[in-house]
């Protein structure tokens, strides 16, 4: 494998805000919308996820 050295962008493409890099696992912050097809991310509410593409809501649990 080619070591490949890690560049930091000035501005992260808004796909990674979605997506959070631990011990080289890859964590998904936000989650895909039901009724869209994945790929679909939800933006997060204080309470709610929103889907803006097809205006779904969904509550969120919490523990
Ligand atoms: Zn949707």
């Amino acid at each position: 494998m080619a070591k490949k050295k890690q560049r930091k962008p000035k501005r992260s493409p808004k796909i990674y805000q979605f997506y959070e890099i631990k011990e080289g696992k890859i964590t998904r912050k936000a989650q895909f919308c039901p009724k869209c097809s994945a790929g679909v991310f939800m933006a997060k509410r204080p309470d709610t996820w929103y889907c803006g593409k097809c205006h779904y809501v969904e509550r969120i649990e919490k523990k």
